[in-house]
């Protein structure tokens, strides 16, 4: 080796380290700024939310999501129930609720399943119309107008779209925590990882705070899509009271990002209560 091929590779790293900067700091702007417009890009009017929201996915891609992923999640929980009373009545209350109100005009070909499982107190939708619900839960279901509850706030997600709007969200933020991690990332300096460690963290807690509010949505809609149905909305309010007290351990989907079971209470009696100011008219299946 001569003398100045030595000199030149001596000089090298330290040129390649200004330079990996600006060019780290370059990819974390332009991955950012994907992210940010293409969120931004995604904003869509939801007529039965009434709410401007981003979703990434076409109706027709929930719907192809939700089938193809049933099978699976039916597995999970021992597959669909064999037993086709259980199937019948899942189906009638069902299809009750989709038929009119404002579900129908959404065109959301709506499924409902019946899951083997007898120990999960659960129910849940996928996006496009495929809602399940355990067989424990139909067996502690005590009225027609409780399973009418679950079915109308599983019914709910699928109409707001949350899953589609939760993925969206779940894109941005990786965007952001990804840019922030390509920015931050120093190999002599360990603590910036902490920076970017908590960037995520705020990311999570960002997307736990719409989980909360998709939830007290599908309840206060869910309030709406019952009464249409001809079901009476104070069921919804035993349907919670059953739930809370079957799963003291484990909360299901309708309580993992919730807060406390009681203020859920209340707000679907604030919903009943905007619904019939005049009072709950009589006729009502409870
Ligand atoms: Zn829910």
């Amino acid at each position: 080796m001569n003398k100045s091929s030595y000199l030149r590779q001596r000089a090298a790293p330290r040129s390649s380290v200004a330079s990996s900067g600006c060019l780290r700091i370059g990819l974390a702007l332009a991955v950012a700024a994907f992210a940010v417009i293409s969120f931004l890009g995604s904003k869509q009017f939801n007529p039965v939310t009434g709410e401007d929201q981003y979703v990434s996915v076409t109706k027709e891609q929930e719907i192809a999501i939700g089938l193809q992923a049933g099978p699976e999640m039916a597995a999970e929980f021992g597959g669909l129930e064999p037993n086709p009373e259980y199937q019948a009545v899942v189906d009638e209350i069902g299809q009750t609720l989709v038929r009119g109100g404002i579900v129908a005009p959404s065109g959301y070909p709506f499924e409902f399943h019946v899951l083997a499982d007898p120990q999960t107190v659960n129910a849940f939708a996928l996006p496009g119309g495929q809602v399940f619900i355990t067989r424990a839960l139909v067996d502690r279901i005590e009225t027609e107008g409780q399973l009418a509850g679950v079915l109308a706030h599983e019914v709910v997600h699928v109409l707001a779209r949350h899953s589609s709007e939760r993925m969206a969200q779940a894109e941005l933020t990786q965007g952001i925590t990804g840019a922030v991690l390509i920015a931050s990332y120093d190999p002599e300096n360990p603590s910036t990882q902490q920076v970017a460690q908590m960037a995520i963290l705020v990311g999570q807690l960002i997307n736990m705070k719409y989980g909360r509010d998709d939830e007290l949505q599908a309840d206060a809609l869910g309030v709406q899509i019952m009464a249409d149905g001809g079901y009476d909305p104070r069921a919804m309010i035993g349907m919670m009271r059953i739930l809370a007290e079957s799963n003291p351990a484990g909360p299901p989907e309708f309580f993992s990002t919730h807060p406390n079971p009681d203020n859920r209470i209340l707000r679907i009696e604030e919903a009943i209560q905007s619904l019939y100011p005049e009072g709950i008219p009589a006729g009502l299946v409870p």
